[in-house]
């Protein structure tokens, strides 16, 4: 049995995180503050395993006991959150994956960071692998995302390399599941909610730029492989599979069987025109591959957002 630190524990990701642990028969503290994750995503908890900490990873961090696994997952990660809180995104990538990082020095734990795939920026090299640089606006409004993972994965490097702390480095891809909010703003859960509502969906710019998802499901399982495979260089998860935005709120209209129909309203400033995952070393490494449809993963998400909104049957609009 392990006992595991999740910072951002009551978030989209960090909840799913908490329920594979405890499951496996782990001891879960989850630590939030609640800015954008809820409570609602670990209500259903009900193990005396499980702690949640309502608190804020930019403090010092304190933690009774031994440690075996940090996952620092707190940070907004919606583009419309980072534009809401730059600050708290930018503190939260760089004081708190300091503080995260300290603590799994202290505890001799192993330290998981989630990064992004917005390190690549607006990427000039496609698909992505991780030896790409990156093309980053530092002061545009996604600069505060993009370069506090960069702060953060550079922080991450010095920890290991100067303290030897045993870490790893997730750069994730665009994932969608049960548990985003309903005002998330990205793309999947709007087209979702809007698609249920009857509503325009709302495609930024023409909506050739182009994302690869990643259900959930398929996630979870290459955290868990590169906490126990991986080794410190940053690992790309994600699905390879490449859609425009929109052919994704067509489908999703498709899907729902709803009525809506397509609105284009302005493209967001400094948003990547491509981005898709070279998951080679993801394959090699870890042995891990995506294996859920996206017919599959947006049937659930949808079912969740039909439940969410106090749908039910089919169609919308
Ligand atoms: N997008 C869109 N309509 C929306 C939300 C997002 O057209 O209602 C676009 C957005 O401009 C981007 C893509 O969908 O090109 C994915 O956006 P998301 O916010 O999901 O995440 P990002 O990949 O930009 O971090």
């Amino acid at each position: 049995m392990a006992r595991i630190l999740i910072t951002g524990g009551a978030g989209f990701i960090g909840s799913h995180l908490c329920d594979h642990f405890l499951e496996r028969g782990d001891e879960v503290l989850c630590l939030d503050n609640l800015s954008t994750g809820s409570t609602g995503n670990i209500q259903h908890i009900n193990s005396p395993n499980f702690r949640f900490i309502k608190y804020d990873v930019t403090n010092y961090l304190f933690v009774d006991g031994p440690l075996d696994f940090i996952l620092h997952f707190a940070s907004p990660a919606s583009p419309i959150d980072y534009l809401e809180l730059p600050i708290q995104t930018l503190k939260v990538g760089s004081l708190g994956t300091h503080k995260a990082l300290g603590l799994a020095k202290e505890k001799g734990a192993v330290f998981l960071l989630a990064s992004t795939s917005e390190t690549y920026g607006d990427p000039l090299v496609h698909p992505q692998t991780e030896d790409y640089w990156g093309n980053v606006n530092p002061i545009g409004p996604r600069g505060v995302y993009d370069e506090a993972k960069r702060f953060a994965e550079a922080l991450t490097m010095a920890y290991h390399r100067t303290h030897g702390v045993r870490t790893r480095i997730a750069r994730i891809f665009n994932t969608y599941g049960p548990r985003m909010r309903i005002n998330d703003g990205r793309a999947i859960p709007n087209f979702i909610c809007q698609a249920l509502r009857g509503e325009d969906l709302t495609v930024y710019g023409e909506g050739t730029q182009t994302r690869s998802f990643c259900s959930i499901r398929d996630m979870v399982p290459g955290f868990v492989l590169l906490l126990e495979k991986g080794g410190p260089e940053p690992v790309n998860l994600g699905n390879p599979d490449e859609y425009s935005v929109l052919d994704m709120a067509k489908n999703i209209i498709e899907v729902t069987g709803s009525a809506s129909r397509i609105v284009h309203t302005d493209l967001p400033v400094d948003d990547p025109k491509v981005r898709q995952p070279d998951i080679t070393r993801a394959r090699s490494t870890l042995g891990w591959s995506p294996t859920v449809e996206l017919a599959e993963g947006l049937e659930e998400t949808i079912a969740y957002f039909r439940d969410k909104l106090g749908l039910q049957g089919e169609g919308g609009g």
